[in-house]
């Protein structure tokens, strides 16, 4: 039997670079290799307070934007995650045996208590629950997911482990990170520090979507500095930045002609945007055209939206049957 796989995403607007190779690259190669079930991860997204209207066009986007992708609804379930309400029960299951402690350490919980302190809410610090019922509602064993996401999954393991431990059972498999590549990946942004996010803002993220000029303008706006003034020397974290980026969209020949350049202080920073931003557009354009083909399919859109429920639901229920069965809840 084929080996089961489950990731989301968070519609909060539209995939970038980083979403791309840190997740949705190996979603499709892995669709023909394992049951897969891909989500939009709408209840994960409440946690910021959308608008019902944006909400809507943003579980949107990520629909589309899975199918441009490659992302084949024949091979691997895509479906929206409050579709499958199952998965909110198992969440407060898990609650029931999540403690203060532990939510309170997640590195994710401390980085949001300062990002957004007006807005601290229950649903951020359980965060790490509902990612662990997304997961295990489906008995997943390989997840598909960014660096950033580590520290999610040894606490998806911690949750399933305590309820196999405390009803006696081997409900729960183990899962685990999942990466083709050797290592799992963190795409970094265009602001000189850290990796690419929604939240570090629309500056920050070269989005699937983004036209040409966008993305030369965007590029072309990164953080750099004055220049390196020793032959070898290390770089510093925005250019070391933007050598990645290089290294994931473009030739190795043009990578390596830049480092050179680099090394004996000869780069012009103009010329080594122009050309990062040429290759991104190489590699978005293709997505690009597809987003704009599939988005007008509306009709499409709906049924595959409406079939990866009906799967999804199928197989989440036979879980909580068993979860609940468990628990103690049972019919007189
Ligand atoms: P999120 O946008 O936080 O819902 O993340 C969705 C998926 O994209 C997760 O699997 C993340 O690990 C992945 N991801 C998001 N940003 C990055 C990044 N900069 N580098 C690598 N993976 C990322």
């Amino acid at each position: 039997m084929k080996e089961t796989v489950v990731s989301g995403i968070r519609p909060t607007g539209k995939l970038h670079l980083g979403n791309y190779f840190g997740a949705v690259t190996n979603f499709v190669k892995m669709q023909y290799d394992y049951n897969c079930f891909f989500f939009i991860a709408d209840l994960h997204s409440l946690t910021t307070h959308p608008t019902p209207q944006d909400l809507h066009g943003y579980v949107r986007h990520v629909l589309v934007e899975y199918l441009a992708c490659g992302i084949d609804p024949e091979q691997s379930t895509i479906y929206i995650q409050s579709d499958v309400p199952e998965v909110a029960e198992l969440y407060l299951y898990l609650n029931m045996n999540a403690y203060m402690g532990e939510l309170e350490r997640s590195t994710s919980f401390k980085d949001k208590i300062r990002s957004q302190p007006d807005n601290v809410n229950a649903g951020l610090l359980t965060y790490p629950t509902l990612m662990a019922a997304d997961i295990l509602i489906h008995k997943a064993t390989k997840v598909p997911v960014g660096k950033d996401q580590e520290q999610h999954l040894e606490m998806t393991r911690t949750f399933g482990n305590r309820f196999n431990r405390m009803y006696q059972s081997d409900l729960f498999p183990e899962p685990h990170a999942f990466n083709y590549s050797d290592n799992l990946v963190k795409v970094p942004g265009l602001d000189g520090k850290g990796k690419m996010s929604k939240s570090e803002g629309d500056g920050n993220c070269i989005y699937l979507s983004d036209s040409p000029e966008v993305i030369r303008k965007k590029v072309s706006r990164a953080v750099t500095d004055g220049g390196p003034t020793e032959e070898n020397q290390a770089k510093p974290e925005a250019i070391q930045n933007l050598f990645d980026l290089m290294k994931i969209v473009s030739p190795t020949d043009t990578l390596n002609h830049f480092d050179q350049l680099y090394n004996q202080c000869a780069i012009r920073y103009g010329d080594f945007k122009k050309q990062l931003a040429e290759d991104m557009i190489v590699f978005n354009s293709p997505i690009r055209e597809k987003i704009e083909e599939i988005a007008k399919d509306t009709d499409y859109l709906r049924k595959v939206a409406t079939e990866g429920a009906m799967k999804a639901k199928e197989n989440a229920q036979k879980t909580i049957r068993e979860a609940r069965e468990l628990i103690g809840f049972k019919t007189f």
